[in-house]
């Protein structure tokens, strides 16, 4: 399983193909939901392990010009 960087010691911050995520909510069973801070369209979930295990769909997109690596 592919393992979710962090821009920032603090993980206030997640990478996800270089594109900046930030905390949404953190569930009851530890995961935690990030979203792309600018366009928040597209959201990823990570397991306690900082696993991904949910990806963005397919046909989320983010906003040209808006979302910067
Ligand atoms: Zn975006």
């Amino acid at each position: 399983m592919e393992k979710v960087e962090y821009l920032d010691p603090e993980k206030s911050i997640a990478l996800f193909q270089q594109y900046k995520l930030h905390k949404v909510t953190e569930n009851a069973n530890g995961t935690i939901r990030w979203r792309c801070q600018q366009c928040k369209s597209i959201s990823i979930t990570v397991d306690s392990d900082e696993n991904i295990i949910r990806n963005p769909t397919k046909h989320s997109k983010h906003i040209q010009n808006v979302c910067q690596k």
